[in-house]
């Protein structure tokens, strides 16, 4: 799935890490993986090629299904 710019909606280009390129605003973006329960940002944990979320703040392990997304301008 494209990842869209949350300020013009084109489809952004991957840098590396959570880096986002748009070509629109000719910005970069961080990308946050936020709980959906208490909308705090989520620990992301990389094994083996798959990712998981974990919510330190009660909510455990939670589905990269649930996750909401929230962009930042790089600075
Ligand atoms: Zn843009
Ligand atoms: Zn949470």
């Amino acid at each position: 799935m494209d990842t869209l710019c949350p300020h013009c909606h084109r489809a952004m280009r991957w840098k590396q890490g959570n880096l986002f390129y748009c070509e629109g605003c000719c910005k970069a973006y961080q990308q946050f993986a936020l709980c959906p329960d208490c909308n705090k940002p989520l620990e992301k944990m990389q094994a083996c090629g798959a990712v998981d979320y974990f919510c330190q703040h009660g909510h455990g392990l939670i589905s990269k299904k649930r996750i909401t997304l929230n962009y930042a301008e790089d600075k």
